[in-house]
């Protein structure tokens, strides 16, 4: 065994079907006694449930949250906490909302208890991204970590099917580039390479029926492991091309994971062989091709264009990859990446 540090995942995790009813008890556990509940305005209305249920607990609900954490939004979030004299913050949703309350929560020393609802994976992490005038800029710091997750599968039964699937594969990406990251240890492998199983199990029997609630407690169970192992190591190429392709070109998150995860697996897949042995195992040793056939099986986007992403963007955004170095366990050049990202606007089967 090779020398290894691993740096503990200090969250407390509640995972179950009718979890949701400990969040009163959870709010008590972190002192709070005055709760803001967070949400999309689309969840308000299971945001205001949450409140009604958190009863004397609970002073207000913030319905605002959006994607990448508009800092704008953020302001008036930190109004209505200060407003209502909030001492605790609960996050109902998905990675927008439990930006929203990882955002608020740093800025006041608020605890944060979140109630992931799609299957992104922020919950676990010390990663904050947050926009302002259309910059995305992102930071790490372990105070920005939840303090609480309390993961309920019955909350998933209604995500959309194609949500479900490009949000799943949003969280088999964490994996796969944990599996290979600089900093990776031999706990955070095993904790990829389950994650991966369960997402290999959980999403064909949640695409054929969305209300299974055995393929939807795997699914779910797979994205805590992706998340966990996404807030304990550095991620590669994959993320870098995520980050720029939504950050500069505004691509939506999940879609553009879901359709860049075959390409990025495939062009790494022979420089990180060994370690990606527990993907290569679930999806076959031609990672990149296993990866796009389960993707296009379940039927997730796998074309850029389809997002509004053309040939002509191409050299921009291999220009803005290609600008700062970071971890990869394959070299390349702005050549390599707009070949790479040409495949991925065609959608074809990475080679
Ligand atoms: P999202 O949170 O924007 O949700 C998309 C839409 O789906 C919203 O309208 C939401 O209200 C709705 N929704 C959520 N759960 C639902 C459910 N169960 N049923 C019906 N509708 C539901 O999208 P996302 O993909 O979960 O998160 C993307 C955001 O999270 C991005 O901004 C990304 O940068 C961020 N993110 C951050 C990290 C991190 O570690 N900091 C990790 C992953 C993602």
């Amino acid at each position: 065994m090779d020398d290894f540090v691993f740096k503990g995942i200090p969250t407390r995790v509640i995972f179950g079907s009718g979890t949701l009813a400990a969040v009163a008890e959870e709010v008590a556990r972190l002192g709070g006694k005055a709760a803001l509940v967070l949400s999309t305005s689309h969840q308000a209305e299971d945001a205001g449930r949450l409140a009604s249920d958190l009863g004397g607990r609970c002073f207000g609900v913030f319905s605002e949250a959006a994607m990448h954490t508009p800092v704008a939004i953020t302001e008036k979030a930190l109004e209505a906490a200060k407003s209502l004299g909030a001492d605790c913050l609960v996050s109902l949703g998905g990675g927008s909302t439990v930006g929203l309350g990882k955002a608020v929560s740093i800025r006041t020393g608020l605890p944060h208890l979140a109630v992931p609802t799609t299957y992104a994976g922020s919950e676990m992490t010390d990663i904050l991204g947050e926009t302002k005038d259309g910059e995305k800029t992102t930071r790490r710091d372990p105070a920005i970590r939840p303090a609480t997750v309390i993961y309920d599968v019955a909350l998933t039964l209604g995500l959309p099917t194609d949500m479900t699937v490009t949000s799943a594969l949003n969280a088999a990406a964490h994996a796969v580039e944990a599996l290979y990251a600089a900093d990776g240890n031999p706990v955070i492998s095993q904790m990829a390479g389950a994650g991966l199983a369960a997402l290999f199990k959980g999403v064909p029997q949640v695409v054929a029926d969305p209300t299974d609630a055995a393929g939807r407690s795997d699914v779910l169970y797979g994205a805590w492991l992706c998340s966990t192992v996404l807030g304990q190591a550095e991620m590669g190429l994959h993320h870098k091309l995520c980050h720029v392709l939504g950050g500069s070109f505004d691509l939506p998150h999940a879609q553009t994971h879901a359709i860049l995860l075959p390409h990025t697996a495939g062009f790494n897949a022979a420089a990180a062989r060994a370690q990606l042995v527990p993907a290569t195992a679930l999806f076959g040793e031609d990672l990149g091709g296993g990866l796009w056939d389960f993707a296009r099986a379940a039927g997730a986007p796998l074309a850029l264009s389809d997002l509004g992403f053309t040939e002509k963007d191409l050299p921009g955004a291999a220009d803005i990859a290609t600008r700062n170095t970071y971890s990869n366990p394959r070299a390349f050049d702005a050549g390599d990446i707009t070949a790479l990202l040409r495949a991925a606007v065609n959608g074809t089967r990475p080679r």
